[in-house]
């Protein structure tokens, strides 16, 4: 943590604890409700105030990233499209790296489209996140971990074979554990 994160605006020491069912998905913005099990916050000792430090939500969107591409069912819309934001990537700039156009990024991501991601797409869309998202280097040890399983996700993504008809309801909410 940099010493911003340790002292709060009125000068309070911060401490350290996790808060039970957190929700991560204003940290998404793509309609995608993630609820983490537990997720730190840093809680002023003076005012009580709680912040969430930039480290923890960086670590927070690996996991979710690493939870959806360690699935074995096929991307939903809802999923793909939060993968695809989460490495930062336009549908567009998505487009251009899988060789595509915008026009079937979109299609897959639009929950009312029939035309679901192709299980070749799905494959390569993992990969692509998860070689964006593995290369910063990681901070924290939490973020240390989330790249093992991003790594881990990877590969077990390439020798999965995504055919199966079950996709993630959009309108589920994830539950997810932070450490692995
Ligand atoms: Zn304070």
């Amino acid at each position: 943590m940099s010493k911003q994160d340790e002292i709060c605006r009125c000068g309070g020491e911060l401490e350290r604890v996790f808060l039970e069912g957190f929700d991560f998905s204003p940290y998404i913005k793509s309609g995608f409700g993630i609820r983490f099990e537990a997720f730190p916050v840093l809680r002023c000792q003076e005012c009580a105030g709680e912040t969430v430090a930039s480290v923890d939500i960086e670590t927070g969107l690996k996991v979710v990233a690493a939870t959806l591409i360690e699935s074995d069912d096929r991307l939903g819309p809802a999923a793909a499209k939060t993968i695809r934001r989460i490495a930062g990537l336009t549908q567009q700039a998505l487009a251009d790296r899988l060789g595509a156009s915008r026009e079937t990024v979109a299609n897959w991501e639009r929950t009312s489209s029939n035309k679901f991601i192709s299980p070749q797409y799905d494959y390569m869309l993992r990969g692509v996140v998860a070689t964006e998202l593995l290369g910063s280097e990681p901070r924290s040890e939490d973020e240390v971990q989330a790249h093992q399983r991003l790594q881990k996700a990877a590969l077990k993504s390439s020798k999965a074979a995504h055919t199966t008809e079950e996709f993630f309801a959009p309108e589920t909410t994830q539950i997810i554990k932070l450490a692995g």
